[in-house]
């Protein structure tokens, strides 16, 4: 049997990585529009500042492939599938590849400004090597010193914590009410605003922004909000979630909403091809996490070779910041729901910014928020299962 990938990030690596561990025999190919083997894009903002260098960023060599008869083509793009004739149309050979199942792994790109300004240069969002790179020289070449980074989740935290190693002011603005208003509650997340403040980030929350402004030589030069305020700044960086990459879907008459349609087992509408990671949706929800990449992508190799596994669920939130200096989890999804019962167990210090938060809901773990030097692993391996109460109690306090 001839499996083809399309996309090689954390998605169509794990699935060919869990393909081969349990076959040696069938022919894997992915194939990539990117120039590099895979890499995680975690370390992208380390990459930005100069702390990690790329041969550090990419996992494996070609070696690696070799060994596990594993064929990658690189700077290779897929614009076109043949379901009829099982066949890919590779633009830059313009030649087609045959599959008998075929993996569509093509992740997701950065939700950009609905009204942007194509005039003005200095607008950028940071998904891949090649957008870092655009980043870093014109930060080097522009003398930028103000920063706004446009999204207060995960990403554009972590970003603007290390954009502040090149000596630049960074001002984080989210349109919602608090931080991370996904994972955490209002009390948290100004826990967490107060640290990153002491760090000398500024934070603008419940603000939009209304126009991007440049000035005579149109590079950026601010920004005019909602409120009516104008403010100044040498750079933005969008990174306010993202989009998932449907278009070669679409395109091939898939199944699409927001994401590539597919069913417990991951199967689009076509059996005979696969989604996993950022570009799927399930049961009408997105993930673009790397926990549900790795849980699609290993179950979905498994219903490839017919080893009849347990169908899909969704995947459990677990989410990390990784900024130096404070530790935070976040995992499963808060019921909001009043109507639920739910207990609430926790310990919070703020002066310490320590916030433990456990939501427990018919004796299994909900949900759980732990900011603070704390240990998470207890409830890691514990969420959405039956738990001892006084056990979670003493957890966390510890
Ligand atoms: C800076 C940054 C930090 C992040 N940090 C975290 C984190 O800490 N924790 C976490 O859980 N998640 C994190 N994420 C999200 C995580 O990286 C994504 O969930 C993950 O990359 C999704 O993997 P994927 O394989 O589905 O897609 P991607 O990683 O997007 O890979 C898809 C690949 O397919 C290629 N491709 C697309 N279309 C085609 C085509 N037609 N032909 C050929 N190739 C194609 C793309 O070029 C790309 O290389 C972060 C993301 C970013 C950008």
């Amino acid at each position: 049997m001839k499996i083809v990938i399309i996309g090689n990030g954390i998605a169509g690596q794990t699935i060919a990585e869990e393909i081969r561990k349990h076959n040696s025999n069938h022919e894997i190919a992915i194939i990539s529009k990117e120039p590099y083997h895979y890499y995680s894009r975690i370390f992208l903002p380390s990459f930005l500042i100069g702390e990690k260098s790329l041969d550090k960023l990419i996992l494996h060599s070609d070696e690696w492939y070799k060994k596990r008869n594993i064929a990658v083509k690189l700077n290779k793009q897929i614009d076109q599938i043949d379901r009829v004739n099982k066949k890919l149309h590779v633009i830059e050979d313009d030649t087609w590849l045959n599959y008998d199942k075929l993996v569509i792994a093509t992740g997701s790109n950065a939700r950009k400004l609905p009204f942007g300004n194509p005039e003005v240069n200095g607008v950028f969002t940071l998904r891949n090597v090649a957008d870092a790179d655009i980043i870093r020289k014109y930060i080097d070449e522009n003398n930028v010193k103000k920063v706004l980074i446009m999204g207060g989740g995960l990403l554009g935290i972590e970003l603007g914590f290390h954009l502040r190693d090149l000596q630049l002011n960074i001002t984080i603005c989210e349109i919602a009410p608090y931080l991370l208003p996904r994972q955490l509650d209002r009390g948290t997340s100004k826990l967490l605003q107060k640290y990153l403040e002491s760090k000398n980030l500024e934070i603008l929350c419940d603000v939009a922004v209304e126009k991007i402004l440049g000035n005579e030589n149109r590079k950026v030069s601010g920004v005019k909000l909602k409120n009516g305020m104008e403010r100044k700044f040498d750079l933005i960086l969008q990174q306010m979630g993202i989009i998932p990459e449907i278009s070669l879907a679409q395109k091939s008459k898939l199944q699409t909403e927001r994401g590539i349609v597919v069913n417990e087992y991951l199967q689009t509408s076509d059996p005979d091809i696969y989604a996993v990671g950022d570009c799927v949706q399930f049961n009408g929800k997105i993930w673009g996490i790397i926990p549900a990449s790795r849980e699609q992508s290993k179950l979905a190799a498994e219903h490839i070779l017919e080893l009849n596994p347990e169908p899909y669920q969704g995947t459990f939130w677990n989410t990390r910041l990784k900024i130096a200096g404070i530790k935070l989890t976040c995992l499963g999804t808060p019921n909001e729901d009043e109507e639920k019962e739910t207990t609430l167990i926790e310990s919070v210090n703020e002066e310490k910014y320590i916030c433990r938060k456990v939501q427990i809901e018919n004796n299994q773990i909900k949900s759980a928020i732990l900011l603070g030097p704390g240990k998470d692993n207890f409830f890691v391996k514990n969420l959405g299962k039956k738990v001892d109460l006084d056990e979670v109690k003493r957890k966390v306090n510890e």
